[in-house]
């Protein structure tokens, strides 16, 4: 009976519940096992990956701060790569941080020019606004974002006609697992961190996660989540390392 339990160890290792309120590695002293450095375990299991990925867009707030440098900065200092849909006119609109989004070794995508609803688009406003933003993200980040793409919303992406305009100009529609919700208004660090962390342990390997840059929750939620997924066994990977 004992052998037979030994085969059963969940292969993905809890995160402790106090990670979160303690605000992650933030409050190292009090927390005798801190999630940057768990104890080694001979039963450590094989890292699992998981892709993190961010709608790289206009914040969905009047007057709203971009938060994308202070993501950058995170993922730097953490070393991890990530996936980056980014919207044509967001681009134009911060040349400097959409060049460094490929500079950092990151994947880049295409997430529209407009940031409208491709369903709400004729097939030859899609091939436009689409093309547009190819464009774009092609002079200013100097990357061809093919064949990637994220509808806006995630309006579309069971729509037969905007999968097939897509198709015709080389990009499939690349959705997620886990919602961070850290575009809803009353969305905390604490709180996108625990909802990524718990659903993407619960979907272990091949997890996509989707955050937008602009909020401040998942500003805060960052080097939280990357701490405690890695403390979980998971390993960080691009879009097309899964694909
Ligand atoms: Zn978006």
């Amino acid at each position: 009976m004992i052998m037979l339990l030994a085969i059963f160890v969940p292969a993905i290792t809890p995160v402790k519940d106090d990670f979160f309120e303690n605000g992650g590695t933030a409050d190292v002293a009090e927390s005798p096992e801190p999630p940057e450095s768990p104890e080694p375990t001979t039963a450590r299991p094989s890292p699992w990956r998981v892709a993190l990925t961010f709608d790289v867009e206009h914040a969905d707030r009047p007057n709203h701060p971009d938060g994308t440098e202070a993501v950058l900065d995170t993922l730097a200092e953490r070393d991890v790569t990530a996936t980056h849909f980014v919207q044509g006119r967001w681009a134009q609109a911060h040349p400097v941080l959409a060049k460094r989004l490929a500079a950092d070794g990151h994947l880049i995508g295409n997430h529209s020019h407009h940031h409208a609803r491709m369903t709400w688009l004729s097939p030859e406003g899609l091939a436009r606004d689409v093309r547009a933003a190819e464009q774009a993200i092609r002079r200013i980040v100097g990357h061809d974002p093919r064949p990637w793409f994220r509808c806006p919303f995630g309006d579309g992406t069971d729509d037969p006609d905007v999968l097939a305009g897509l198709d015709r100009l080389g990009y499939r529609e690349w959705s997620w697992h886990v919602d961070s919700l850290d575009w809803q208004v009353k969305s905390t660090g604490p709180a996108v961190a625990r909802t990524v962390v718990e659903e993407a342990t619960a979907h272990g390997d091949g997890a996509v996660v989707l955050f937008h840059p602009w909020t401040n929750a998942t500003r805060r939620a960052l080097p939280q989540v990357i701490d405690g997924l890695r403390a979980a066994g998971a390993r960080f990977v691009r879009m097309d390392e899964l694909a």
